[in-house]
């Protein structure tokens, strides 16, 4: 997502976008292993990245959903406390979006709730009307296709092992199948996801120094059955406990009106994107409290993804690294690490980004 979005708006302008990908098409990866949460921008610290970008990756958005058809629903959320001990937490975090300029959110009464909702449990919620779901393949298929009406080329089975420094810019050895070549370019974009840590430490960054170190942090997903989708109509979240590493275990609906509960937090040593039937039990403890209507045996183990986390378990909030390395002695080399949640919501903000850095240097 984030590659393509950042050649799309980098192209054209008298410059030369190549993409290089590994795999043998785009969105095999985290892009199509997630949520699909167009977020509102609620949870992140003020000034941060992952706030800045949310806010305004929300709008760019809606608007691009609206102007290009791109499949998508502002099926508003609840974010919903189930004791009043957590009002207070509820009361924190409706500040913290309000100041982080996230639209239209309120604090609901039980009373309130229960019109919108009648089926989920709970004594107050924040409401956020634009929150909402996106087709991300329709997404990443819009910024692909822009980025190629503008000359793009993209080199799938195009795997990036090595980067040497040069006078001038930067030769990247790719491996395809009639092996490895090399590719000079002045201007290097990593936005290699999972790997972005290991890409910039090819090109010679050291990584421990610069806390680019990646943490996996798998997230796994059950189907919700019976029928039972049909009884919430917005996304429902319980109050998050950010040291978990993810906004806890909620209720999300796809575009097809299916129902799902996901993601947990695990982190894990290696990418390994199996579904663990044993984490059943977790997923209907976690939420049954707010979804009362769930019983265990309507959750069936779906899918998996994994965040590539630069916060490591029991650490403090970490945020996006989107950064022109000339500093460190590497002009032209950008990186983007740690673009986990919310990267999809934020990816056309994180492009502006990125293209207001390579104006800097083209
Ligand atoms: C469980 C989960 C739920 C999430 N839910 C949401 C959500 O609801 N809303 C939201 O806004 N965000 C969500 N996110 C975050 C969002 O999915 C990511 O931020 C976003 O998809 C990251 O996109 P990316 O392009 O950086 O990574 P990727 O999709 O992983 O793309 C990186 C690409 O780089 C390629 N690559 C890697 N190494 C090399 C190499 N050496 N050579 C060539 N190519 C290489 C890979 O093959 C891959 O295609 C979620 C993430 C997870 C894991």
């Amino acid at each position: 997502m984030i590659g393509l979005a950042v050649a799309a708006q980098v192209a054209g302008k008298h410059r030369e976008v190549y993409i290089l990908e590994k795999n043998e098409t785009f969105g095999k990866e985290t892009s199509s292993r997630n949520s699909e949460i167009i977020h509102a921008g609620i949870y992140y610290p003020g000034g941060s990245l992952k706030a800045e970008t949310c806010v305004a990756g929300n709008a760019l958005l809606y608007q691009l959903c609206r102007r290009y058809g791109i499949g998508h629903r502002r099926t508003g959320k609840l974010i919903v406390a189930t004791v009043d001990e957590e009002v207070g937490k509820l009361e924190a975090l409706l500040e913290q979006g309000r100041r982080n300029g996230a639209k239209g959110l309120k604090m609901l009464s039980a009373e309130e709730i229960k019109e919108l909702e009648p089926n989920v449990g709970a004594v107050a919620a924040i409401f956020s009307p634009w929150s909402g779901i996106i087709d991300s393949h329709a997404l990443m298929r819009y910024f692909l296709s822009k980025a190629q009406e503008e000359g793009v080329k993209i080199a799938y089975k195009s795997k990036v092992i090595g980067i040497e420094k040069l006078s001038d810019g930067y030769e990247v050895m790719v491996e395809n199948s009639s092996g490895p070549f090399p590719f000079k370019t002045e201007v290097l974009v990593n936005c290699a996801g999972l790997s972005s840590d290991r890409i910039a430490q090819l090109g010679g960054i050291d990584i421990k120094k610069a806390g680019y170190k990646l943490f996996y942090c798998k997230g796994e997903y059950f189907s919700v059955g019976n029928r039972k989708n049909r009884l919430i109509k917005r996304l429902i979240y319980p109050v998050p406990e950010p040291s978990t590493g993810g906004m806890g275990i909620h209720a999300t609906l796809d575009l097809e009106g299916r129902m799902r509960l996901g993601p947990n937090a695990r982190y894990v040593n290696e990418i390994d994107y199996r579904v663990d039937d044993s984490q059943k039990g977790l997923f209907y403890r976690s939420v049954k409290a707010f979804l009362p209507f769930i019983e265990d045996d309507d959750l069936e183990s779906e899918m998996a993804g994994i965040r590539p986390k630069l916060q490591g378990p029991g650490d403090d909030f970490r945020d996006f690294v989107i950064r022109h390395e000339q500093d460190r002695g590497w002009p032209g080399f950008i990186n983007l690490i740690g673009i986990e949640s919310p990267g999809l919501t934020s990816a056309p903000a994180i492009a502006e980004r990125v293209e207001g850095l390579v104006k800097e240097l083209l």
